[in-house]
C-alpha cells in the first residue's frame, strides 16, 4: 500500500477510463438543470500548445467539474477556429495543403489538451475549416443576405501591403496591420459588408442585460460610440451651398467662432460661412483633429468650451467668445444621434476562409447559391499567394469560378472572395449544442435547452471584436426566431496571460515559448494544472516560475501521503475544532471558484491539508473532503485515491461537499504570536480566555521563548481573538 506518488501511471490510466465511460459527455435534455461553460477555442497553429494556452481551459474545467458534481448538466465543449492567416502563410511557404496543415496542427493541439485531463466534451468537437460546419457560416451569410444586412460597397479599405489583405479597422493599430505591422495603406475596393450599425442600440441595450466585467461593458459602449447631438447647416457665403457639422453641444452656437472640416494638416480654406445664432461670419478651416468618419465630418469651433477648439484658436489666433448666451437644444438644425461603430468589412481577398455563397450574372445581378447547393466548397488550388491586383487566389481558377447562374441558368462567375477569420467564431457556441445535424445549424430543441451560454471566459484583447461581432450574429438570429435569447452569453469573465520568466509576452519570434509537454513529462498533468491555478489571481498577467512548480507538486505529495494516515470507516471529524475547519475549508473553496479566486481555494486546501497532516489519525470524512474539493483543480490523482479508498464510482460525479453554516464558527480561536511584529508562533485559544492568560500562555511557548530568552519585554498588544504582539526593543 506504501507506493509513491506516481502521476505518468495515474495520469494515462483514467485519461483512457474517462474516455471509455464517457464521464464528460453532456447529454441533451437531462432533467437536471442544465449549465454550459465556454472558453474561446482555440487556433490550431504549428508551434502548438505553450503554457499560456491551457491556463483559462483549467480555469474554466475546475468551474464545469464543481457544477458536474453539484448536479448540473453541465457542457464543456472544445473546437478549433482554424481558418486565417498563420495557416495559409504556411501553405504558402512550405507548399503544403492548409487542409493538411491544420489537420496535423489541431491533432497536435488535442494530443497536448488532452493529456492535460481537462473535461472537454469531444464528441462535440467543431473545426470552423470542416466543410460541414462552414456550410452552416455561409447558409448564416445568407441570412443576412437575404434580410439586407449584407451588401456590398465600394469603400477606402485598409489595405496591408505586405500581407495583400484588406483588414477591418479593428484590425489596424496605429496606422500598422495588427498582423504584421506594416504601415497601412488606404485602396479603394468593392467589398461585401455587414451592417453591424443596424444593431449599434440593440448590442448597447443588451450590455444592461448581462454579467460581464464593467471594464468590458466600457470598452463596447467606447467602441460603438454612441452620441446624442444635432446637424446644424452653416451657410457658405457668397453661395447656395452649406456646411453640415454635427455637434453634441447645440447649445454651444452661440460660442462658435469656426468651422473645421476634417483634413490632412490645418489650413484655412479662404471660404468663410454664417452661424445661424449669432449671423456673423465665421471662417472654414481645415484640421487633422476632426475625424473624417464621425458625425458629418465637420465640427463647429467653440474655443470657450472646448479644450481642443481652445488649442486650435489660440494656435492658429481665431476668435474666443467667453460668457456667450445658451441656446436651446432644439433651437438650431436637427437631433441626431451618430456612432462610432462602422459596417464590418467582410470580404477578403485570400484563400483560406469560408467562400461567400454568391454568383455575379450578367443578368441577374448578384445571386444567392441556393441552401441544397451549400456549401460551396474551397477548390484545391496550386498558388496560395493573392493574385497581384489584390484578387483571391481563388480568381485564377477558371474552372471553379466559371459556374451556370441559379436563376437565370446562363452564365455566372463565382464570388471570389472569402470571409474573414471572425465568421466561424462568430456563432461556435451555437453549434456546439448539436455538433453532427446536417439538416440544421443547430436544433432549436437543444437551443432552448442549451442556450445562452452560462459562463464564458476570453481574453480582455477580444472584448471589442468577437465579443461584439458573435453578439451582434446572436442578435439577428433572435430576430428571425432561430435562438432563444438575444444576448447569447449570460456571464462573460477573462484571464490574464501567462509571460515568460523575465516577465515578457511568451512567442515563437522571441524563442521563449515554453511547450506544457515537457513539464507534464517531469511534474505530472496534476502539478501543472494546480500550479496554473495557484500561481497568481486568475484575472492577472503573471510570470512564469520553473521552480515554483516544485510547491504544488510537494502538496499534491501531501495529500498523497495522507491516505496512510486515514482511519477507514470513521465519519466524523477529530474533534469540534477539526470539524469547524473542515466546514470553513468547503466554504472558501467553494465561494472562492465562483470568484475565480482559484489561487486563495488552493492555498486554503493546502493549508487543511497541513492541518491534516499534523494530526495522528485522520477520518475518512476528513480525507473525503480534501479529495472532493481537490478533485477539480487535480482530476487524476483524487480519482486514484478516491478508489483506494475502495469506491467504484468516479469521485468527478459524487456531489459536491456541502458546509454546515451553524458549523462555520468554533469556540476556540487560533492566536497568531508576533514579537516585535513578526509572526513567530500560534496556538489555540479558548473564547473566554482573558488577556493576561493568553499572554501568559505565549510566553510559555517554545517558538516564543527562543526568540525572548534573556530579553525583557517592554510592552506587549493584544488584538483580542486575532493576534498578541511582544514588544522588546
Ligand atoms: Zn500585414
Ligand atoms: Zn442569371
Amino acid at each position: 500500500m506504501s507506493k509513491d506518488y506516481d502521476p505518468k501511471e495515474i495520469e494515462s490510466k483514467w485519461q483512457k477510463v474517462w474516455e471509455e465511460t464517457g464521464i464528460y459527455h453532456a447529454g441533451d435534455f437531462s432533467d437536471k438543470p442544465k449549465y454550459y461553460t465556454l472558453i474561446e477555442f482555440p487556433y490550431p497553429s504549428a508551434d502548438g500548445l505553450h503554457v499560456g494556452h491551457p491556463r483559462p481551459y483549467i480555469g474554466m474545467d475546475v468551474v464545469s467539474r464543481k457544477k458536474r458534481m453539484e448536479g448540473y448538466n453541465t457542457l464543456y465543449p472544445i473546437g478549433w477556429d482554424a481558418f486565417g492567416l498563420p495557416t495559409e502563410n504556411f501553405a504558402i511557404k512550405t507548399g503544403k495543403k492548409p487542409q493538411v496543415v491544420t489537420k496535423e496542427n489541431s491533432d497536435n493541439f488535442r494530443r497536448q489538451i488532452q493529456s492535460l485531463g481537462i473535461s472537454f466534451d469531444w464528441a462535440r468537437e467543431i473545426n470552423t475549416t470542416d466543410p460541414k460546419y462552414y456550410k452552416w457560416t455561409q447558409w448564416l451569410f445568407l441570412k443576412f443576405l437575404e434580410h439586407g444586412l449584407a451588401y456590398k460597397a465600394k469603400i477606402p479599405i485598409n489595405w496591408c501591403p505586405k500581407d495583400k489583405i484588406g483588414l477591418a479597422n479593428e484590425e489596424v493599430v496605429d496606422g500598422k496591420c495588427e498582423r504584421c505591422g506594416t504601415e497601412v495603406e488606404q485602396k479603394e475596393k468593392e467589398q461585401w459588408m455587414l451592417a453591424i450599425t443596424k444593431y449599434a442600440d440593440k448590442l448597447l441595450e443588451g450590455l444592461e442585460t448581462v454579467n460581464y466585467p464593467e471594464r468590458v461593458k466600457a470598452q463596447q459602449r467606447n467602441w460603438i460610440g454612441r452620441s446624442e447631438g444635432a446637424e446644424i447647416d452653416f451657410k457658405i457665403d457668397g453661395g447656395q451651398t452649406s456646411v453640415k457639422v454635427f455637434t453634441t453641444r447645440p447649445d454651444t452656437i452661440f460660442g462658435a467662432t469656426f468651422l473645421v472640416v476634417a483634413g490632412k494638416e490645418d489650413k484655412f480654406t479662404g471660404k468663410y460661412a454664417t452661424n445661424p445664432a449669432t449671423q456673423e461670419k465665421v471662417p472654414i478651416w481645415e484640421a487633422e483633429y476632426v475625424m473624417s468618419d464621425y458625425g458629418t465630418g465637420s465640427i463647429m469651433g467653440v474655443p470657450a468650451d472646448d479644450e481642443r477648439d481652445r488649442v486650435f484658436a489660440e494656435k492658429h489666433r481665431l476668435p474666443i467668445v467667453e460668457n456667450y448666451k445658451k441656446a436651446g437644444f432644439e433651437d438650431f438644425g436637427k437631433k441626431v444621434v451618430k456612432y462610432k461603430l462602422r459596417d464590418w468589412v467582410f470580404s477578403r481577398q485570400r484563400y483560406w476562409g469560408e467562400p461567400i455563397p454568391v454568383v455575379h450574372c450578367e443578368k441577374c445581378g448578384i445571386v444567392p447559391v441556393p441552401e441544397d447547393q451549400l456549401p460551396v466548397t474551397l477548390p484545391e488550388v496550386e498558388n496560395y499567394q493573392p493574385t497581384d491586383t489584390g484578387d483571391s487566389p481563388l480568381a485564377n481558377i477558371s474552372e471553379w469560378v466559371n459556374t451556370t447562374c441559379p436563376k437565370c441558368g446562363g452564365y455566372a462567375k463565382r464570388e471570389t472572395d472569402v470571409m474573414p477569420n471572425w465568421a466561424g467564431s462568430s456563432w461556435y457556441f451555437l453549434r456546439y449544442v448539436d455538433s453532427k445535424n446536417d439538416e440544421k445549424f443547430a436544433s432549436q430543441d437543444k437551443l432552448k435547452y442549451w442556450t445562452p451560454v452560462d459562463w464564458y471566459n476570453g481574453g480582455m484583447e477580444h472584448t471589442t471584436l468577437h465579443l461584439l461581432y458573435s453578439r451582434f450574429w446572436n442578435h439577428f438570429l433572435y430576430d428571425l426566431g432561430f435562438v432563444p435569447t438575444a444576448e447569447p452569453y449570460k456571464k462573460r469573465t477573462s484571464h490574464g496571460i501567462i509571460l515568460d520568466q523575465k516577465g515578457d509576452k511568451m512567442s515563437k519570434s522571441r524563442g521563449n515559448v515554453i511547450n506544457p509537454d515537457s513539464i507534464t513529462e517531469r511534474f505530472g498533468a496534476d502539478t501543472l494544472r494546480v500550479y496554473e491555478m495557484f500561481m497568481g489571481p486568475f484575472e492577472q498577467a503573471i510570470a512564469w516560475s520553473e521552480n515554483s512548480l516544485v510547491g504544488p507538486r510537494r502538496f499534491l505529495e501531501k495529500v498523497w501521503k495522507l491516505q496512510f494516515k486515514v482511519s477507514k470507516g470513521q465519519t466524523l471529524g477529530t474533534d469540534s475544532q477539526g470539524l469547524t475547519l473542515m466546514h470553513q475549508t468547503i466554504k472558501k473553496v467553494s465561494d472562492d471558484i465562483e470568484e475565480l479566486g482559484f489561487n486563495t481555494a488552493i492555498s486554503t486546501l493546502m493549508i487543511y491539508a497541513n492541518v491534516l497532516e499534523k494530526q495522528e489519525k485522520v477520518s475518512q470524512k476528513e480525507f473525503e473532503t480534501l479529495l472532493l474539493l481537490l478533485a477539480p483543480f487535480a482530476p487524476h490523482i483524487t480519482e486514484e485515491l478516491w478508489s483506494e479508498l475502495g469506491h467504484s464510482d468516479s469521485i468527478h460525479t459524487q456531489p459536491w461537499p456541502e458546509y454546515d453554516n451553524s458549523k462555520l464558527v468554533s469556540d476556540e480561536l487560533t492566536i497568531v504570536v508576533q514579537v516585535d511584529g513578526k509572526v513567530r508562533g500560534s496556538f489555540e485559544a479558548d473564547k473566554s480566555m482573558s488577556e493576561s492568560e493568553v499572554l501568559e500562555k505565549a510566553l510559555k511557548l517554545s517558538e516564543i521563548q527562543k526568540w525572548i530568552v534573556g530579553k525583557e519585554v517592554k510592552k506587549h498588544i493584544y488584538v483580542p481573538g486575532k493576534v498578541l504582539n511582544i514588544v522588546l526593543s
